[in-house]
């Protein structure tokens, strides 16, 4: 029987998808990258942005008239507000967080399935199926009824308290690439935002053992795995909830540096998202000593002005924000550095604009994500009003995008004839060219149709740049000590 998942959002959600694949899988299902064919549909939601969670009503309407012609059992997790979940179980069989995915076999055996083996296909209407109790596999018949109303099971509630992230944790993902990798590492946020509906979607920080996070990533190093990210909505934020019970994220970083170096294996650890407050000289400190500890940073600012950054709850200001930018060029010169940017918030006058852009032009970002602000369904500044006319907004984005990629070219330039250590990723949008990332995420594409190079680090001397990526030509397949050779 077959499984198709959709999923939806951040980084955060390919990580889960990748742990909820794993589970149903593990129970015989197998994966189908076309919805008709699917006897089991599911959405790992995202509720930043309405459009997202527009998509899931459309889709889960959809299946539900398919319902009428054949057995299938539909299922939301993921980043979900209260009010849509109120929505959503109404209309699909299953709606759980995802501290809940251990339990979803038996979430599945409510509805009457022992295994796949005993899903039957029925070309009959939804009032012809009936819960039947399985005897054994092959008798066993599927029922769209919740499992609060199968016989037997009135104790039991599709919807269970969360008992906590840890029991997901636990579950071995079924990870995309064979390279490549995501290691969450903590869940939920305390900083509320008032643009940002996380908290109230994904609930408070919580941190995953440290024993756990490092036995998954040596696992993965001795796999093969070259590139790891360890992920979170607050990810330096790592240790706060657990005080004196756990190491922080420093030390969490410095014993993932220590195995780098004792088991002399060749890979890059990277993190997303940091939060600027919880940002100290310690974490830099430590990246700065490690090899395998990337150096590159991302750092999201939001906005170059403190009245805004104010409005935004982000609870730093510019001139904290210009200490953690100045210790890492003093701490790590060679760091190339991320942000993330929102422009045309509410009430976002031309002088706090103005003070964005300078903050774009003073730290000289390698890459910054820019959003135009819409508000997001749940958080706080979704009750005020949009008053950024939509031109202005494009005028603010195309105006940082611009000095964006002044800074972008500048680096980008200096790196032409140098040899570059690259991790090469997979075929480029250019016909008969590979796509490879530098420590630093500096695209680099080079001449090559071959395709069993993916997911090896090699050497590639930079000949051109333009913003936001280079071309070279490839030297040889080794490792070498440091990123950058002159
Ligand atoms: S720090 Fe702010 S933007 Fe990031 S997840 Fe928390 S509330 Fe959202």
């Amino acid at each position: 029987m077959k499984y198709h998942i959709v999923q939806l959002g951040c980084q955060m959600n390919i990580s889960d998808s990748e742990r909820v694949k794993q589970v149903i899988e593990g129970m015989g299902f197998v994966l189908t990258e076309k919805e008709e064919e699917a006897h089991l549909l599911g959405v790992i939601a995202c509720s930043v942005r309405q459009k997202g969670i527009d998509k899931v009503y459309s889709m889960v309407n959809k299946w539900n008239k398919w319902k009428n012609r054949k057995s299938l059992i539909t299922f939301v997790s993921g980043c979900v507000l209260p009010t849509d979940r109120e929505q959503f179980l109404k209309l699909f069989d299953m709606v759980f967080p995802m501290s809940d995915l251990p339990d979803f076999p038996d979430m599945i055996h409510q509805y009457g399935i022992v295994t796949p083996a005993g899903l039957q296909p029925l070309d009959k209407g939804i009032e012809d199926l009936r819960f039947e109790k399985a005897i054994d596999e092959k008798e066993a018949t599927f029922s769209l009824m919740p499992a609060e109303i199968i016989p037997g099971n009135q104790e039991k509630s599709i919807l269970r308290p969360d008992k906590g992230i840890e029991n997901f944790w636990d579950i071995s993902p079924k990870y995309e690439s064979s390279f490549e990798a995501f290691i969450p590492i903590q869940n939920g946020c305390n900083k509320f935002c008032t643009f940002c509906a996380v908290p109230y979607t994904r609930g408070r920080e919580v941190s995953r053992p440290a024993v756990e996070i490092l036995k998954e990533l040596k696992q993965l190093i001795n796999k093969g795995f070259k590139s790891i990210t360890l992920l979170g909505q607050n990810v330096n934020s790592y240790g706060l909830d657990k005080k004196g019970e756990e190491i922080s994220f420093s030390e969490l970083l410095g014993k993932i540096g220590k195995y780098g170096e004792e088991s002399g294996k060749d890979f890059w650890v990277y993190f997303t998202s940091p939060h600027p407050r919880d940002m100290g000289d310690d974490v830099i400190e430590v990246i700065s000593k490690y090899k395998c500890l990337a150096k590159q940073i991302h750092i999201p600012v939001q906005s170059g002005d403190n009245g805004m950054l104010i409005r935004m709850n982000r609870k730093h200001s510019i001139e904290k924000y210009r200490e953690i930018i100045q210790s890492i060029k003093q701490l790590i010169p060679e760091a190339t550095i991320f942000t993330d940017i929102i422009v045309g918030f509410t009430g976002e006058t031309e002088k706090e604009f103005e003070n964005t852009r300078k903050v774009m032009e003073e730290f000289k970002y390698n890459m910054a994500y820019i959003a135009q602000y819409s508000p997001r369904p749940g958080a706080a500044s979704s009750r005020w009003s949009d008053d950024i006319p939509k031109h202005v907004k494009k005028e603010r984005y195309h105006e940082l995008t611009e000095e964006l990629m002044k800074h972008s070219l500048e680096y980008n330039k200096n790196l032409i004839g140098k040899t570059v250590k690259v991790l090469i990723r997979g075929k480029d949008r250019k016909e008969g060219y590979l796509s490879a990332l530098t420590e630093g995420k500096i695209i680099v594409r080079f001449s090559s149709n071959d395709e069993s190079l993916i997911g090896r680090f090699a050497e590639v001397k930079i000949s051109s740049a333009v913003p936001f990526s280079t071309e070279g030509e490839l030297i040889k397949l080794k490792t070498f000590a440091s990123s950058v050779e002159a």
